[in-house]
């Protein structure tokens, strides 16, 4: 018989629990025969003891174990997959699916909504008209054997023991510790199916990962349980200290994501997206390295072949994919520099929290999204604006929603005299 109140306490004071009485927690949790509040009042105390590697391990096992699993073996391919853990403006996987279908590798993803400040894959995908991100299981595969890709929502029945986990830990202070969020991430990985993984931290003021130490570690205990599950996994640190790319905001993204496609896109999506390419081709069954891969990714830009094969993928799961049945929003209005000088910094957190006011994002699980709104930031870090010069411009449905998001963003501008360092997108890779 399960004593939850046991395991508590035994882990409140620093015990190690053996595999069997974490998984049992976990699985009893999942359940509904351990309260919300006894699994609140584990997770504080894993906040403060922390949990060993093979703590971790059953934690993971457990979680997969909740639900169903994916096989994705009918395909004959070893199969890719991305992961990001959420930042602001990231609209790399929109991007880099049908770059990666046009170099002949299957790439198979499950993706999650937007929540705060940082917005979801999918809700950016449902700007699209008539884009359905329901797709049943047989559908995914079909989808990806015929068409090279599929982007899809998590069914209801992959990882359950996580779907209750994260909704507690959101609201009782227990997200942000190491190896929740690891098993968290990577049991939702494993139970998809994929055989090859590029995991994306974010890192820096738009991100969980505040600094590049606490970005490392949790990049390592997620390299370690891919592997452990016989993954081949790649995890790159990137920045998060300013949004990636320039658009903020659902349509605004998608726009972006295509426009990289076309050859288009900003610098800094172009090199993550480049980058993570080049590591998926190494990863997957081509036998090519990560210089070759990246060759190749940019071949499929420059061909057109890419821009097809997000153009398949879209029409596929029922999208339209011309750029002309985007949402737009009614007023466009500029952002402009109120003095002459650098950009130090962009308060990043802000920047998402502008465009999450004006209706782009979820303050709640159950708000509509607002899929036209958002912010073009035109001025980067390091770039050099004169006053009255465009830092940015607000995308919102009237005046006064964008006079209060315009106040909200020049607040989230740091301007000053001296030319700041540069500092590349991607920090650091670890394999
Ligand atoms: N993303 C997840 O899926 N889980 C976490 O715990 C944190 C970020």
């Amino acid at each position: 018989m399960l004593r939850a109140d046991e395991l508590i306490q035994r882990k409140r004071d620093g015990a190690e629990l053996s595999a069997d009485e974490i998984g049992e927690l976990v699985l009893a949790y999942t359940r509904d025969e351990v309260p919300d509040y006894q699994m609140a009042a584990f997770c504080m105390a894993v906040y403060f003891q922390g949990l060993t590697p093979a703590e971790t391990h059953a934690l993971t096992d457990a979680m997969v174990e909740s639900g169903e699993t994916i096989d994705l073996s009918p395909l004959g391919r070893r199969v890719v997959d991305k992961h990001s853990t959420g930042g602001v403006g990231d609209k790399t996987s929109i991007a880099l699916g049908p770059i990666v279908a046009a170099c002949g590798v299957p790439f198979a993803k499950m993706s999650g909504r937007g929540l705060g400040h940082t917005g979801g894959t999918l809700d950016k995908l449902e700007s699209i008209p008539g884009f359905r991100i329901e797709v049943a299981i047989d559908e995914f595969l079909e989808q990806v054997r015929a068409v090279g890709m599929a982007i899809v929502g998590q069914t209801a029945d992959l990882v359950p023991a996580d779907k209750r986990l994260y909704a507690l830990r959101d609201v009782t202070a227990t997200v942000d510790i190491i190896p929740l969020i690891a098993s968290s991430i990577m049991s939702k990985k494993i139970a998809g199916g994929a055989d090859a993984v590029v995991l994306d931290v974010k890192v820096g003021d738009g991100a969980f990962m505040k600094s590049l130490e606490s970005a490392r570690e949790l990049a390592a205990a997620m390299v370690e349980l891919g592997e452990r599950a016989g993954r081949r996994v790649v995890c790159e640190l990137t920045d998060m200290d300013q949004p990636l790319g320039r658009s903020v905001g659902n349509a605004l993204e998608v726009r972006e994501a295509v426009d990289t496609l076309r050859g288009d896109g900003p610098a800094d999506l172009v090199e993550l997206v480049l980058g993570a390419a080049g590591h998926l081709l190494a990863l997957s069954d081509l036998g090519v390295d990560h210089d070759e891969g990246r060759r190749r990714a940019e071949e499929a830009i420059s061909s057109g072949a890419a821009l097809e094969a997000y153009e398949r993928w879209i029409a596929a799961q029922g999208g339209d994919p011309s750029l002309d049945a985007l949402p737009r929003a009614a007023v466009v209005v500029p952002v402009p520099a109120p003095e002459t000088g650098f950009v130090q910094r962009i308060a990043t957190t802000a920047v998402g929290e502008a465009a999450l006011h004006l209706g782009a994002g979820r303050a709640t699980k159950e708000d509509p999204i607002d899929h036209a709104v958002g912010i073009v930031v035109l001025a980067k870090r390091g770039d050099r604006v004169e006053a009255g010069d465009r830092l940015a411009e607000v995308h919102a449905q009237d005046e006064s929603a964008a006079d209060r998001a315009a106040a909200e963003v020049i607040a989230a501008y740091e301007l000053g005299d001296d030319e700041p360092e540069r500092r590349p997108v991607v920090l650091d890779v670890l394999t």
